[in-house]
């Protein structure tokens, strides 16, 4: 089973509404991202990148076509904890300290680890992370001076940091992230990138991530994937071939700015697709 993709798409369609009036949110969209991939996916608004987040993460199915998650439904991998769901703003729970928010998810379902034993034969990744673990990840992510805070105590790039450690923590096999810095000053931003791609090295966990920022998806992305609407569809797909761990050196160098343009240069083209 090693060479099942971690995510596959496959002529997946998605149309709301009736007749003349129908929106096609998704056309004909096919999409293999191989275990430990970091993919973005970029597009002007309306090109289908939440629709399609909400079919991988199990939220919706699709009106036609396949969609797997190692080989299975989403909702059969939602049930085995594989997938973990970073949204735009975070959600806490306002009453418990940040220790215990994060912590919280993984003592909630406990038959999930055996779920996810029959789907991937590695448990590797997903062994249940201990509250020192817990603890270990949120003093890497910056946090360690607030690990007994309440979300309420926390700067909104703190809860952030917060919400990314959890869903980190719980050893997903496959990270969905809406957009998860939009809301942060470019400062923040770029600080908490640092600490998502930490992560990332450390946990190798898939990762599909919508973004409106170029430069955010070029410095992330092993593969940014480009969308255009009306119908909601992929027109590109740019495999980011620069060294890690990309630091602030490598943003000072041409080949960076090259794959921005190059980026900048498909997604114009969507655009006037789009418009025309
Ligand atoms: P994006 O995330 O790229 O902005 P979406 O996936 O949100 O795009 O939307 C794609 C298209 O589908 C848009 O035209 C949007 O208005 C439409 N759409 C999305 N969700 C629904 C829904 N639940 N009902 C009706 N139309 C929807």
């Amino acid at each position: 089973m090693a060479d099942t993709p971690a995510l596959e798409l496959r002529s997946v369609h998605q149309v709301y509404g009736f007749g003349a009036s129908a929106t096609h949110a998704l056309d004909d969209v096919h999409l293999t991202v191989p275990a430990g991939r970091f993919v973005s996916l970029i597009g002007p608004s309306g090109c289908g990148k939440s629709t399609l987040l909400r079919l991988v993460a199990g939220l919706e199915e699709p009106d036609a076509g396949v969609v797997r998650v190692h080989g299975v439904p989403p909702q059969q991998a939602c049930a085995a904890k594989m997938i973990g769901l970073v949204p735009q703003s975070p959600a806490l729970l306002p009453w418990l300290s940040v220790l215990r928010n994060v912590t919280l998810p993984q003592k909630i379902n406990k038959g999930a680890g055996r779920r996810r034993e029959r789907i991937v034969a590695d448990t590797g990744p997903s062994a249940a992370p201990s509250v020192s673990d817990m603890r270990e990840l949120l003093v890497k992510a910056g946090l360690g001076e607030a690990v007994h805070k309440l979300p309420a105590q926390l700067s909104g790039g703190m809860r952030q940091r917060a919400a990314i450690v959890r869903a980190f923590g719980l050893r997903p096999d496959v990270l969905v992230m809406d957009e998860p810095f939009s809301a942060l000053d470019e400062f923040t931003r770029e600080s908490l990138q640092d600490q998502l791609l930490d992560l990332w090295d450390e946990l190798r966990t898939t990762v599909l991530f919508v973004t409106h920022s170029v430069s955010e998806a070029v410095r992330l992305s092993d593969t940014v994937v480009v969308m255009a609407p009306r119908p909601g569809r992929i027109v590109d797909t740019i495999e980011i071939d620069l060294p890690r761990p990309r630091n602030e050196r490598l943003f000072r160098e041409r080949r960076f700015h090259a794959y921005e343009d190059l980026v900048r240069d498909r997604l114009r083209r969507a655009w006037h697709g789009a418009a025309a």
